[in-house]
């Protein structure tokens, strides 16, 4: 199948991995040019903006960083509606706004594509593993489309609701996620203050009521300094943000999550916003060591 993939960045690039071992052709886009060089030395097809990916391929996948983006590669001068996409199906893996995601979904009923919302959840690594977990929003007959692909990619994908329903499904993920990192963090920064051995302390937590993702995943990251993406620090204050957005909106106050937020802002302000996620912990150790 003629495939294209806009945005090769941390987890786009994996992907397009996947979808080009799995026999596709792969037409690919980035803003930066130099990140699809490898996808092209392994068969990718560059081309020179969204529109061209758009016109020559039958399911297009987009995987940028911000909603700005997100619009920018799909209604911009380059962008994918310039060209028709009749009988197309246009697939968003971006973690994005509902409300984009519904306006996406319009446009392409309008001009005769099908469109879903598929942010992932999983990191760097479920990507690299090809073990995400999609989140779908959208009509059931393009999901079904597109379902073999993901099987390519993940191991957990379900139909969510119509149009903006993936996305809202990835903001309750998000929700979740930070609790575990902020719960995460503050462990190992108490366990360390109590003279306690770290690595013996995540194993133990790890077969008991506190295991979890960002503790299996993360905290081996941090024990070895290791602070880069990842997941994007800039990135989780975006989903906070968007997250937190969609929560008033429905008159729901959560303030665990607010605090969350702004715990990352900090982190931001401090410099660390191209960090990955675990460099929370920098809030608390110098430059991420542990005294
Ligand atoms: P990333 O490394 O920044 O990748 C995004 C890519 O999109 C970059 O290569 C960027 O180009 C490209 N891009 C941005 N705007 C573009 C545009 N207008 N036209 C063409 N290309 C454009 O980020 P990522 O970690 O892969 O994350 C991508 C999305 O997945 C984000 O929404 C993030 O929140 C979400 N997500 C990430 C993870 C994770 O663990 N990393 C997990 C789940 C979800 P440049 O190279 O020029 O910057």
């Amino acid at each position: 199948m003629k495939l294209g993939f806009i945005g090769t960045g941390v987890m786009g690039q994996a992907m397009v991995g996947h979808l080009l071992a799995a026999g596709h052709t792969v037409n690919v886009y980035n803003r930066t040019k130099a990140k699809t060089d490898e996808l092209v030395a392994n068969g990718a097809i560059w081309c020179d903006t969204p529109t061209e990916v758009a016109s020559e391929s039958e399911i297009i996948f987009t995987m940028v960083g911000y909603p700005s983006d997100v619009e920018e590669v799909y209604y911009g001068p380059q962008g994918i509606f310039q060209t028709a996409v009749t009988g197309k199906t246009l697939v968003d893996f971006t973690t994005s706004t509902p409300d984009l995601a519904e306006r996406i979904y319009q446009t392409a009923k309008e001009k005769g594509a099908a469109s879903i919302d598929a942010p992932v959840s999983g990191g760097d690594l479920g990507a690299r593993n090809a073990t995400l977990t999609i989140m779908v929003g959208g009509d059931e007959e393009a999901y079904q489309q597109v379902k073999p692909l993901f099987e390519v990619l993940g191991k957990t994908f379900q139909l969510q609701g119509g149009a903006g329903k993936g996305q809202h499904t990835k903001m309750a993920n998000q929700i979740m996620i930070a609790g575990t990192m902020t719960g995460m963090t503050e462990m190992l920064v108490y366990a360390n203050q109590a003279g306690l051995d770290l690595p013996r302390v995540i194993d133990t937590l790890s077969g008991g009521g506190a295991a979890n993702w960002s503790m299996t995943n993360y905290s081996p990251r941090i024990l070895k300094e290791d602070y880069s993406p990842g997941f994007f620090v800039k990135h989780f204050i975006k989903d906070l943000g968007i997250a937190l957005d969609e929560a008033k909106k429905m008159g729901l106050d959560l303030p665990s999550t607010t605090l969350a937020k702004k715990l990352y802002d900090q982190l931001a302000e401090k410099g660390y916003e191209n960090d990955g996620t675990q460099a929370l912990i920098k809030l608390w150790w110098q430059d991420g060591k542990k005294s």
